[in-house]
């Protein structure tokens, strides 16, 4: 992000929780199957096994996305007998707005609970420079893909109190329709830099994007869509190996080994060689440039040896890079460097030239960073305390 957002918990006792690479957890996804989580193709099918004609599905689908109905009882030229059914095997949303936090500068934060009563968060904001989509990433959303986050960034909040659940494809889309709804606005670009690591949710992602790419769904074009990834390796060659041209972000934070180790445990299991091998994999596949995310943290990463290590990486793979002033997590101790420092790493990207920005936050004055605000909210039964969060080290 839209770095408002991590929550995953660096001090999680090993064992508990799925531990980087884990496969899909178990999850306690909605019972009954979210419409929304079905492609065009999908709704076909269904409708066929119940004997529907072929163009029930596109009729469907402009309810939902078109008309944006709420309940199969609305769909009034569907036969009542197919709406009942509908509504026996599916169900709707899954997604209830409990809070909104805006900043001054117009960021909107909203604060979801699920059906099984976990929360997430999604955040708009509404203008910001094309630093993704194309010419400018006005109204861009940033949105979640799971409940928590199992990866153990040690700056991040997202994951403060582990990771839970994926999240199902229709909980993924319907932030986007549900953010439509309560802003009146139309989202023009979309940014998989919420809580959860997008990649670990590979096959639910894969869906949600498709549905909203799909001109039967949202219709968002695929060049409006950013992943962004901490760096897993196999699933970001089996994005480029698929042909809708999402953008991809990296989150890489360090450009070499030993100061990446030290801040993501999932450099242990993708070290950077393998990392960079599957950016070059997708750039050459895509035919597209990928972005370097690279929060600055203080006394961390942010010399200038790092930014001539990252112009090095930056360079060979063909990426631009977004350097972000890291934002202070309440209970973590790293600190963002002040302007001097920023500017001159900045510099060192200049010179060696390297397409480089520095994005000074939006949203910033939200004590929001994502998952905050669902932290407020959460009881603190819930949550798991920050006794440890002195520590900076491995
Ligand atoms: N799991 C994915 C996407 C969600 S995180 C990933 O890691 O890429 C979205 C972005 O926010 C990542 O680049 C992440 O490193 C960054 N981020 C997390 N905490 C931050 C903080 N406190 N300040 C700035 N950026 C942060
Ligand atoms: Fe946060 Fe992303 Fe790391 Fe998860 S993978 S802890 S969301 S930065």
């Amino acid at each position: 992000m839209i770095p408002l957002f991590c929550q995953t918990n660096p001090f999680l006792p090993l064992g508990v929780g799925p531990q980087v690479g884990d496969a899909a957890p178990m999850s306690t996804a909605p019972d009954r199957l979210l419409i929304k989580s079905l492609t065009l193709d999908e709704v076909g099918e269904r409708l066929r096994a119940l004997g529907q004609p072929a163009y029930r599905a596109k009729q469907v689908a402009q309810w939902i996305y078109g008309k944006r109905a709420k309940s199969f009882a609305e769909m009034s030229d569907l036969p009542a007998g197919l709406r009942q059914q509908l509504a026996g095997e599916m169900t709707f949303s899954g997604l209830e707005p409990i809070r909104t936090l805006g900043s001054k500068d117009t960021t909107l934060k909203y604060l979801f609970r699920l059906d099984d009563g976990a929360l997430i968060e999604s955040v708009l904001i509404p203008a910001s420079p094309a630093l993704y989509g194309e010419a400018s990433d006005r109204r861009t959303l940033c949105v979640s893909t799971q409940v928590g986050c199992a990866y153990g960034c040690k700056f991040c909040a997202s994951g403060l109190d582990g990771w839970s659940r994926n999240l199902e494809a229709g909980e993924i889309v319907d932030q986007v329709l549900r953010v439509e709804e309560l802003s009146g606005e139309k989202i023009n670009n979309i940014v998989f830099m919420g809580m959860g690591e997008p990649l670990a949710n590979y096959a639910n992602l894969m869906k949600a994007v498709t549905i909203i790419n799909a001109p039967s769904g949202i219709g968002l074009g695929a060049r409006h869509i950013t992943i962004s990834t901490s760096g897993l390796a196999p699933q970001i060659k089996q994005l480029a190996e698929q042909p809708l041209q999402v953008r991809l972000a990296i989150s890489l934070h360090g450009a070499t080994d030993e100061v990446r180790q030290q801040i993501m445990p999932v450099n242990r299991k993708y070290p950077l060689a393998v990392l960079l091998e599957a950016c070059e994999f997708y750039t050459q596949r895509k035919k597209q440039w990928l972005t370097f995310e690279y929060i600055l943290i203080e006394g961390i990463n942010d010399r200038p040896e790092d930014a001539r290590a990252l112009a090095r990486v930056a360079r060979k793979v063909k990426a631009k890079v977004n350097c972000i002033p890291y934002n202070l997590v309440e209970g973590l101790e790293w600190k963002r460097p002040d302007e001097a420092r920023q500017d001159a790493f900045m510099a060192v990207l200049e010179a060696a030239r390297i397409p480089a920005t520095i994005r000074r936050e939006k949203g910033h004055d939200i004590a929001a960073a994502c998952g905050q605000l669902r932290r407020q909210t959460m009881p603190d039964s819930d949550k798991i305390p920050l006794q440890s969060a002195g520590t900076h080290g491995n």
